[in-house]
């Protein structure tokens, strides 16, 4: 699952108080080559796949790195082994999405009367990053400047004043009245200035340091050919700011304009370490006249890859089980007196069991190693099967969940299979934890349900009713599917982008815990029977989705496939 807002993240980021973490100790290679499986789905398949998925060898899976290269290639043979029919491009099992390293030319700079400025110091061009609108490139001599006021005031100038020019603001402010660097918290406001040259926002002396590293860091990110241009954003320090206008910042009217601008500042694209791929098969329908329809079962293939810092496992886990009792979903801070002797005492007893161990590859062993290979045993057990669904059975492992849905977003914009013969899009993330220790209400029973009701009442009954006639026992937790709920977990995997085209989806997942986007979602944390058991019931919904006569009726409006998710 992806991150609620890695930028919130990263302006807060505290590190961790690591409790003596000394020695280190490297995990053992295991062997990624593949073990012979049963075609029904049980716990000893899931650990062996799991093992391998989410082995030190696979580099936690990061979209465009090897790690996540060696991850698709697994599953890609053991499709082959099971003589699935490839779905991806040029007859394989691939579809590759064109992604891209990007980073700012450092050859950027810009100047005024004959002055240059400086990149870094004066100004820095913001990429496109998470909420951050931007990304564009700019490049002229003798570019119209004007002042536009402060970030986020609709008051102050009206768009037909910044056509063709670049619009210098001063900071936005806080709750406080206060200036501050979060330009990005004033939603939608820089698509006001679409017709100007570009945006340049005063926040630069006033942003951290560490925020100020991330923002001018390269990044990778799908280039889609053709695209509309991205517009040119940058922040600027205060005194270039008062060069580009020719008066201080407080002096300035919003509408006066500035002095005319020579600027060259361009993004360069390169390939990415390894491709970035998503994995798609289909198993044919038995029914000729239903086989032209899909049940589609996903799960993500990525992961985040490795941390900055080596961490010390018992540590993290220590302190996580205090403090961050859902992983990176809850903001680190410092603990109390009372809370660090707690800590203190978890990993006393940890360290009696066990070495301290340095890690600093995220796993992934849930997230989402789980649904990935749940996948994978339901595409087994189905291709195995005598009897095969009417319809057919689309499997598509995503890539770049993580980076923000970009593997599903890009299948569902590109689809290999015509998008209107989907009848349902079931989406598996983190189904391998879910009990009392990890989860409020957690147990052997326990799933949260996402979505299953949001465009087809039928498909919501429908899981309901397999749970029972299968007896398979589970209590469904639909907390998480309420209307503005804080977590908007409906917004943040993969089944949304099917969603938007008003597919109808339901999003398993047994929710997020202490080893949430951590160097501890490893294997020896999975819950394999709770995992085995939602499954099996995901297989019987497919199944079952795939044998009746009708598609799911869809009886809730559709959103715009373009427009922003709303939960
Ligand atoms: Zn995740």
């Amino acid at each position: 699952m992806q991150v609620a807002s890695r930028l919130a993240a990263a302006s807060l980021l505290v590190v961790p108080a690591l409790l003596g973490a000394q020695s280190s100790q490297s995990g053992a290679a295991r062997s990624t080559s593949s073990t012979s499986t049963a075609p029904a789905i049980t716990t000893a398949d899931l650990r062996t796949r799991l093992s391998i998925f989410a082995d030190d060898s696979m580099q936690g899976r990061e979209t465009g790195k090897i790690g996540n290269f060696k991850g698709t290639e697994y599953i890609a043979r053991e499709l082959a082994k099971l003589g699935l029919r490839p779905a991806g491009e040029k007859g394989t099992f691939f579809q590759e999405l064109p992604y891209r390293d990007v980073a700012v030319d450092p050859a950027a700079a810009m100047s005024i009367d004959n002055q240059g400025m400086q990149l870094g110091t004066d100004f820095l061009v913001l990429p496109s990053y998470g909420p951050i609108p931007f990304g564009g490139s700019l490049e002229g001599a003798g570019v119209q400047t004007v002042y536009g006021g402060r970030w986020g005031d609709t008051t102050a100038i009206d768009p037909s004043q910044t056509a063709g020019r670049l619009v210098v603001f001063s900071a936005p402010t806080n709750a406080q009245g206060q200036a501050a660097p979060q330009f990005w918290g004033v939603s939608g406001f820089a698509r006001r200035f679409a017709n100007a040259a570009g945006i340049a926002i005063a926040t630069l002396d006033i942003t951290p340091a560490q925020l100020r590293s991330l923002l001018a860091e390269p990044r990778s990110r799908v280039v889609v050919p053709g695209a509309p241009r991205s517009q040119f954003g940058m922040i600027v320090t205060r005194d270039a700011a008062r060069r580009i206008l020719g008066v201080a910042l407080e002096s300035a009217r919003a509408g006066t304009a500035g002095k005319p601008l020579t600027i060259i500042a361009r993004f360069k694209e390169a390939t990415t370490e390894a491709p970035a791929r998503n994995v798609i098969a289909v198993l044919e329908g038995s029914d000729p006249k239903l086989r032209g329809q899909f049940v589609a079962i996903g799960a993500h293939n990525d992961h985040v890859g490795f941390t900055e810092q080596a961490v010390d496992h018992d540590s993290v886990r220590a302190y996580n089980a205090v403090i961050r009792p859902e992983g990176a979903e809850d903001t680190p801070r410092q603990p109390s007196a009372e809370e660090a002797t707690r800590i203190r005492g978890i990993l006393d007893s940890l360290r009696a069991t066990r070495p301290a161990r340095m890690d600093s590859i995220n796993n992934g062993a849930d997230d989402d190693g789980s649904g990935s290979m749940a996948v994978l045993e339901i595409a087994e057990a189905l291709a195995t099967a005598r009897v095969k669904p009417k319809r057919s059975i689309l499997f598509v492992w995503h890539t770049g969940e993580e980076k923000g849905l970009l593997g599903s977003e890009y299948f569902t914009d590109v689809p290999t299979v015509p998008r209107d013969s989907i009848v349902a899009q079931l989406n598996i993330d983190m189904i391998g934890r879910g009990t009392a220790q990890d989860v409020k209400n957690g147990g052997p029973h326990y799933v949260q349900l996402v979505g299953s009701r949001r465009l087809s009442t039928e498909l919501g009954d429908l899981v309901e009713s397999v749970n029972t006639t299968g007896k398979h026992g589970f209590t469904f937790d639909y907390q998480y599917d309420a209307n503005g709920h804080p977590q908007n977990i409906y917004c943040r995997s993969d089944h949304y982008s099917y969603a938007r085209y008003g597919i109808p989806v339901v999003f398993f997942t047994t929710g997020v815990h202490r080893d949430y986007h951590m160097v501890t979602d490893e294997v020896q944390y999975i819950d394999f029977d709770h995992f085995r058991g939602v499954t099996q019931l995901i297989h019987d919904i497919a199944t079952t989705v795939g044998n009746r006569a009708k598609a799911p009726v869809v009886d809730k409006p559709k959103p715009d496939p373009k427009g922003e998710c709303r939960q």
